[in-house]
């Protein structure tokens, strides 16, 4: 890919920024048709993915711009509803592009089942299913042909006792290697399959078999480093950390801090076809894995005085299963990326992530967030209070330059107030 760094990408109209991006992540004329297209999918496609379908939403769809993940120049696809999410990315990979941008690591594409038996099961559970473990992976494997073939599935089965109060349960775990897809699918059914051995082998009753979509074998991270002088000088770094140091001792902050880094995250799981819910909530639960909900970045000062980050998350995401190998959008997304494996992918998202993070803070601890959000917000603003989307730039701009962005000035605006 040419630069991911293409120059005031922001101020093109549609065309030119489509051929920018068909230039810069050489994509042909029927991934550009499709990223210009209303949505990818039509109402057929809708109505086969859930019930009840009676149509489409639209998302807006964006190209972070900017990015260098692992020394690859990257433009990152992002879909979300939230004005001012894109420009901070962009942002925040700009910012870290001086020190060589971010460098990033995905785990092994593996996921818990967990088959609960309650229920009689012998004292000495753990032995029986450790004797039976070739049956119980045997009947686990069963369940994926796809799976068998490319030398992935099951692994190992292991037992965990879970207290319940007064009393006691077993959960068997199952340790799946699901390839190049999220896995929720292919785990619940080796978790369903394997069930009667975990019964024949523990004597209890097997009641849940699913996924934990906690994954901590997929953790993704990311690490930058922000010259002081791009973060704004010595005592912005230091106030970078203070604000850091605020979401990692105390909840109330650390969710919304964690909220702006999935305000990226997010953005590139929907373009690209993810389990969103997931994700989420493995994020979350990873950011309390240690008994208290904290931040899932990292920020401190390093030897030079620069401003270093590093993100941890765990991201269960594929490259084929659910919907990111069948959308036409979601394919086309990734291709932008180049993200043919799901490490791939991760690794951009974890970027992402951590750039998101710096712009907010950074925004927190120098302007405040609203200055740069609402005027990116105001053309928002201008469509609630009535503007036709042709006049909607002219009003956001005119509330902009007076300084008064909200939906009561855009009235009076459109109504040739003063
Ligand atoms: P899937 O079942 O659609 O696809 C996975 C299958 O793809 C594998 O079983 C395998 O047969 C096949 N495959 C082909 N090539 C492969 C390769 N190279 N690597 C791996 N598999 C390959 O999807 P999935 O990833 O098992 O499950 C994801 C879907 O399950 C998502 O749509 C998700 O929303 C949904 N889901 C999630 C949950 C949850 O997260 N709790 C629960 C139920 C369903």
């Amino acid at each position: 890919m040419a630069g991911s760094s293409i120059p005031r990408f922001y101020e093109r109209d549609r065309a030119s920024r489509l051929e920018a991006l068909r230039e810069a992540a050489s994509l042909d004329e029927a991934d550009i048709a499709v990223l210009s297209g209303g949505g990818g999918i039509g109402f057929e496609e809708a109505d086969a993915m859930v019930e009840n379908a009676v149509g489409t939403m639209g998302v807006p769809l964006g190209i972070a711009t900017n990015f260098v993940v692992n020394s690859r120049d990257v433009l990152v696809p992002m879909a979300t509803e939230e004005s001012s999410v894109i420009a901070a990315a962009s942002r925040g990979a700009r910012a870290a592009r001086a020190t060589g941008g971010f460098a990033a690591s995905a785990g092994e594409a593996r996921m818990v089942g967990q088959v609960q038996i309650v229920g009689g099961y012998a004292d000495d559970a753990e032995a029986r299913v450790a004797a039976a473990s070739g049956e119980i992976l045997g009947a686990a494997n069963s369940a994926s042909r796809t799976l068998r073939r490319l030398g992935r599935g099951a692994r190992s089965v292991s037992c965990r006792r879970v207290r319940t109060g007064d009393a006691e349960q077993l959960v068997v775990e199952l340790d799946v290697d699901v390839g190049d897809a999220m896995g929720a699918n292919a785990t619940n059914s080796m978790c369903e399959a394997a069930a009667p051995a975990i019964e024949a082998a523990t004597g209890g009753r097997a009641l849940m078999r699913i996924l934990s979509n906690y994954s901590p074998r997929r953790m993704a991270s990311a690490t930058a480093t922000f010259l002081a002088a791009e973060v704004g000088g010595e005592g912005a770094v230091r106030d970078m950390v203070l604000a850091y140091e605020l979401a990692r001792h105390d909840m109330f902050r650390a969710v919304t801090h964690n909220k702006g880094i999935m305000n990226g995250i997010v953005a590139v799981a929907t373009a690209t076809g993810q389990d969103v819910r997931a994700i989420e909530a493995a994020a979350h639960a990873h950011a309390s894995a240690g008994g208290a909900y904290t931040s899932l970045s990292g920020w401190s000062v390093d030897a030079e005085g620069n401003l270093a980050g590093r993100l941890e998350v765990p991201l269960a995401v594929g490259t084929v299963g659910g919907i990111s190998g069948i959308h036409p959008t979601a394919r086309a997304c990734a291709r932008v990326m180049r993200a043919s494996a799901p490490a791939d992918l991760a690794c951009v998202m974890a970027a992402v992530g951590l750039a998101q993070n710096y712009s907010a803070m950074r925004a927190l601890v120098t302007t405040g967030i609203q200055a740069g959000h609402m005027r990116l917000h105001a053309r928002n603003l201008a469509i609630a209070a009535g503007a036709p989307p042709a006049r909607a730039a002219a009003v956001a701009a005119r509330m902009v330059s007076e300084g008064d962005i909200s939906e009561a000035r855009a009235r009076e605006i459109l109504a040739g107030g003063q």
